[in-house]
């Protein structure tokens, strides 16, 4: 007898999406073999009658995840108890040898440089990021970015989500081989459909980069009213924010004005306060600020990241520091680990 296979409603519908636990990061969207699915207002929306082929449930993060199971995927084995932050090869600080890549990037540009010396060498025709919306600034778009230019272009944080996922199935449509950029979240949705595996979803990606991260916002509440309203501050007149325990908001008169963090908790998406994973402990290799100045924090984790963050290094891409020289970055990846942990027990 055919078992019969779950539809969106009865699994993400009622337990993923009505329980306040969908990330928003459009899998389950892309994947949908009958285009029933349409991503609204940063949720996926049945728009027409589920066919219940069973798929979406299967690569959806917050549907039947299990740790371990990802960890022996990725890793071929689970953590060791002193891997507080997830399995990994080599820590290093990194930035851009070039210049202008420096200056565009968020932290040291790293994640800039290692995407178009792949796109150069030919490992990758494209990467799945966030791209700019034209008329809203800050306000990040998915994109195939299938040149150098549209890389640099698309380079530096913006601290809300962005369903880099969507720019996938530009990828697969387009067939081009891809590296994902993307928040631990998404990294979690990339592994699912490579464990699935979805063979069409999974066959171009080439390599994941997670990006730590604490919490996003939405932009209606941090950019609209807390910039725009509360602080009166014109988003085109912004160069650049960072968060360096407070929100940092350099603006183009090279007035810098400030945020506490705590002043802006309530604009946290509310599926972040269920997300146990700071540092993307999934990625092939993982990048963040970590309270650096000019520098990225870098976590080597599996052997593809090494190959193609040593490809970067032997190519001169790439300018390294030892981490031991900035002690406190390493002590706060524990403890921002830690505390997303507490709040989100696995
Ligand atoms: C929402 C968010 C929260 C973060 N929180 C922290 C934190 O708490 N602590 C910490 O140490 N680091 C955090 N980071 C990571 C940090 O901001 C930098 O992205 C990281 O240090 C890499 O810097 P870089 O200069 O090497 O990257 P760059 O060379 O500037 O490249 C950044 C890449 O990220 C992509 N990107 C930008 N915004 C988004 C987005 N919203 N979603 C997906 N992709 C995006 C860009 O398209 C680009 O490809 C966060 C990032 C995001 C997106």
């Amino acid at each position: 007898m055919n078992k019969r296979k779950l539809g969106f409603d009865e699994t993400l519908g009622k337990n993923v999406v009505s329980a306040n636990r969908c990330v928003g990061c459009a899998t389950c969207v892309v994947v949908c073999p009958f285009s029933c699915l349409n991503y609204e207002d940063g949720q996926p929306r049945l728009v027409k009658d589920c066919e219940e082929c069973g798929i979406c449930p299967r690569v959806c993060p917050k549907f039947n995840w299990s740790w371990s199971e990802a960890e022996e995927f990725v890793f071929g084995r689970r953590r060791r108890a002193d891997e507080d932050f997830g399995i990994s090869r080599k820590l290093i600080l990194a930035q851009a040898s070039d210049e202008e890549i420096r200056k565009k990037g968020q932290d040291g540009g790293f994640v800039t440089a290692l995407l178009i010396h792949s796109h150069n060498e030919g490992i990758i025709e494209g990467a799945a990021l966030a791209g700019h919306t034209e008329g809203k600034p800050f306000y990040p778009s998915p994109l195939l970015a299938t040149t150098s230019q549209q890389i640099l272009r698309s380079s530096g944080t913006r601290y809300t989500y962005s369903p880099n996922m969507l720019a996938l199935k530009e990828a697969v449509t387009e067939k081009k081989s891809l590296a994902f950029v993307g928040t631990p979240c998404q990294v979690h949705a990339v592994r699912k459909i490579q464990m699935f595996p979805l063979k069409k979803y999974a066959a171009p990606l080439q390599f994941t980069v997670g990006l730590m991260c604490t919490e996003s916002f939405t932009y209606k509440g941090l950019f609209e009213e807390e910039l725009g309203r509360n602080l009166n501050v014109k988003l085109n007149d912004i160069r650049k924010m960072n968060i360096k325990g407070k929100i940092l908001i350099h603006l183009k008169s090279g007035v810098t004005e400030e945020i506490s963090l705590s002043d802006v908790k309530k604009y946290v998406r509310p599926s972040c306060h269920n997300c146990s994973d700071f540092s993307a402990e999934l990625a092939d290799i993982s990048a963040g600020g970590l309270g650096l100045n000019g520098w990225t924090f870098v976590v080597v984790r599996t052997e593809k990241g090494e190959e193609i963050f040593n490809s970067a290094l032997d190519a001169e891409a790439l300018v390294i520091r030892q981490v031991e020289e900035e002690p406190f970055a390493l002590k706060l990846l524990s403890k921002l680990t830690k505390r997303k942990l507490k709040n989100a027990p696995r």
